[in-house]
């Protein structure tokens, strides 16, 4: 594990957010592990309420996590001092929201939404206009970039959204839902957007999604249940280039923490009825997993 640190360039270990609302604890992310190499782009899967948007959030150092490790880059983000935050997320993360609203500043035009965050960083009024053009033609609208964000569709808002995010170089582009409000073909060009700049860049890029498109344009898919990681999908040949492409087969992985942790996949729980106490046994190459003896899934012999 040691050697494999250097090429990750996201680790979570064990990490845990706790939200405190009145007298009551909410557990959004329990002991998740993840890794994230740098230059990959992969999504993240999940039902509504699974600890996807927390995530994202502790990642792009707009919450602070409980417990655990998080590791982005070379800040150690439980440990990060206030100033070095406010740097960290000015210059070394992008973000981009599923609401185009919250992405873009209603009354300033594509181009000047790209300038804004470099103003704030300080850039000269033509090292703006240079980025912004480039960062507009990279997304493919350069011929927009005088539109104001209501005379844009929803897929070329989110591509804007994409320049903000990208305007001052940040290795890492992180995505909640980008998709989430777009038609089947807008979608998949903020998808090829995401791909070519990956390629492009090699900016890491993190998805969180519901959208099974999404997951076809990646290399490797997450999926998260109850604030942990349970399942990796990991493509056998290469993204595919179109939707449902059935030259393209995924791996599946379940989990193992650290601690040998998993999360065995809820039909399988379901089907055995597994619950409380199960029997696992050493085999020569392989684990067995038994309900207990008398349990309601347990089948006399
Ligand atoms: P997802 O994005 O996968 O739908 P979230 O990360 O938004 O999931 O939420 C995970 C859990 O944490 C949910 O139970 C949610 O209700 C809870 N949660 C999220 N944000 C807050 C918050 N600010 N205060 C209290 N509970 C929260
Ligand atoms: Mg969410």
């Amino acid at each position: 594990m040691a050697g494999s640190r250097q090429d990750n360039y996201i680790i979570c270990e064990d990490l845990f957010k706790i939200y405190k609302v009145a007298d009551l604890e909410v557990v959004a992310l329990r002991g998740l592990d993840l890794r994230v190499k740098k230059g990959e782009m992969m999504a993240i899967v999940g039902a509504s309420g699974s600890g996807k948007t927390t995530l994202l959030n502790i990642l792009g150092g707009l919450d602070s996590p409980t417990a655990g490790n998080v590791v982005v880059g070379k800040s150690n983000l439980l440990k990060i001092t206030a100033a070095d935050l406010v740097r960290y997320r000015r210059e070394d993360v992008g973000f981009v929201w599923q609401q185009a609203g919250r992405n873009l500043v209603p009354y300033l035009t594509a181009a000047q939404n790209v300038e804004l965050p470099l103003i704030l960083l300080g850039w000269s009024q033509k090292d703006r206009k240079e980025q912004a053009e480039e960062m507009l033609e990279a997304v493919g609208l350069s011929h927009r970039k005088q539109h104001l964000p209501d005379r844009l569709s929803g897929g070329e808002q989110q591509r804007v959204a994409i320049a903000v995010a990208l305007a001052n170089n940040p290795p890492l582009l992180l995505a909640d839902e980008p998709t989430g409000e777009l038609d089947s073909h807008s979608a998949a060009d903020v998808l090829d957007v995401f791909q070519s700049l990956n390629h492009a860049y090699g900016i890491t890029v993190v998805i969180v999604t519901h959208d099974i498109s999404v997951t076809h344009k990646v290399q490797r898919v997450v999926t998260i249940r109850d604030g942990r990681t349970s399942l990796e999908s990991l493509r056998s040949n290469g993204p595919a280039t179109t939707l449902h492409d059935p030259q393209h087969t995924y791996d599946e992985f379940t989990v193992l923490d650290g601690a040998g942790r998993l999360q065995i996949p809820r039909e399988y729980m379901d089907k055995l009825k597994l619950k409380g106490r199960v029997k696992v046994t050493l085999e020569k190459d392989h684990l067995s997993i038994w309900p207990e003896k008398g349990s309601p899934g347990y089948i006399e012999k």
